[in-house]
């Protein structure tokens, strides 16, 4: 859903793919429909040029923003490991939720006033091109950087968590509190209500005339209301999580199969009688590979009593392992990466044990429930 587009301090930057389908949608507008109204008379040439430009330097607007955040965090500690661009900004994933309410605060507003900063200085510049009488394809293009910074910064500061606006909102609660889960839902909740105004009022400005806009507002209320939603969530399980390490929640007496075993005896003595979905592979006592259902799928049924678990399981190098002291949020975080089910806790190339997310939700409830 989203490709790299570099590194910039360490931080990986993605871009999403609605983020370039927004692109195409702003550069063609700006060419065809916005440009020629505010500065009519150019050749058609130079309304593509300005819309591109104008397009390059809304994503090196929301880059800019993103990274400030990251800075910020990473100041106080917080290692940010990548930021993907989303249409209307970025999500900056950060592995652990901030420690305490001044650190998100000042993590939080860090965007919105490079935004504002850089929404200042292009306007500066704007004036000044004006004044001095500049190519008008250069004050286009940085009337658009002024105002596109501007909305950014001014959009992100809505009160709706995890927006910013809503991070500041939490982090004030927070502080007044002490307690960050409530603090949490008390954000969310004005987020969604936020969300549900907006729906409303997108509606209300599509029947009354205005289809195109109406949607478009129709469209951010749903967008924050998903994102009030997973922010919600992802904070509950981070915070259930927090300060349990693997080695507390493994299940240390892993059944292990022979990398010599069938498919077919694996089947019948594995799958199909006991409870797990994946086992470690052993091959004259190391384990070197990991077997899951996932991997003998393929495999016609006729061939399961020639081939061995050896052939298709994936090698130990392509297994995600994990030490017994890494907490499990960070299992957590590192199973929807890479997309799997379970890890194998290795230690010095020994196997202690296994944990599944079957084990974490089980964990995220339990806590949940407690912590009601
Ligand atoms: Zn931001």
């Amino acid at each position: 859903m989203s490709f790299s587009l570099g590194r910039i301090s360490g931080i990986t930057i993605r871009i999403h793919y609605t983020l370039l389908l927004f692109l195409i949608l702003v550069v063609w507008s700006l060419a065809v429909g916005y440009m020629p109204q505010q500065y009519p008379g150019l050749p058609q040439g130079s309304y593509w040029m300005i819309g591109a430009a104008s397009g390059l330097l809304l994503i090196i607007s929301v880059v800019i923003h993103e990274v400030c955040h990251s800075i910020v965090a990473k100041r106080f500690g917080i290692p940010v490991r990548r930021i993907t661009l989303f249409f209307l900004g970025g999500v900056s994933e950060l592995p652990e939720e901030p420690r305490d309410p001044n650190v998100e605060f000042k993590t939080a507003v860090a965007g919105p006033i490079s935004s504002f900063a850089i929404a200042t200085i292009l306007a500066i510049l704007w004036y000044y091109s004006m004044t001095a009488g500049h190519p008008p394809e250069l004050a286009a293009i940085l009337q658009y950087g002024a105002s596109i910074n501007g909305a950014l910064g001014a959009f992100n500061l809505l009160p709706a968590f995890p927006l910013d606006g809503g991070r500041i909102l939490r982090s004030t609660l927070w502080r007044l509190s002490g307690n960050m889960v409530k603090a949490t839902r008390s954000a969310a909740k004005v987020g969604i209500g936020i969300s549900y105004l907006m729906m409303f009022g997108g509606f209300t400005i599509a029947i009354l005339g205005g289809f195109f806009s109406g949607l478009w507002v129709i469209f951010i209320g749903l967008f924050i209301r998903s994102g009030a939603e997973s922010g919600l969530s992802q904070t509950i399980i981070s915070q259930a999580l927090a300060g349990t390490t693997v080695n507390e929640i493994m299940t240390r007496d892993v059944t292990t199969v022979d990398s010599n075993l069938t498919i077919e005896e694996l089947v019948d003595e594995y799958f199909l009688r006991k409870k797990h979905a994946g086992y470690p592979v052993l091959k004259g006592g190391t384990v070197v590979g990991l077997v899951t259902m996932e991997d003998i799928k393929d495999i016609p049924k006729n061939r399961w009593s020639q081939v061995t678990v050896g052939e298709v399981m994936k090698p130990l190098r392509r297994v995600a392992t994990v030490e017994p002291e890494v907490s499990a949020a960070d299992v957590m975080y590192k199973m929807s990466r890479m997309g799997v089910g379970r890890v194998l806790v290795m230690k010095e190339g020994n196997l202690l044990g296994i944990v599944s997310r079957r084990d974490l939700t089980h964990l995220i409830h339990v806590k949940t429930e407690l912590m009601q």
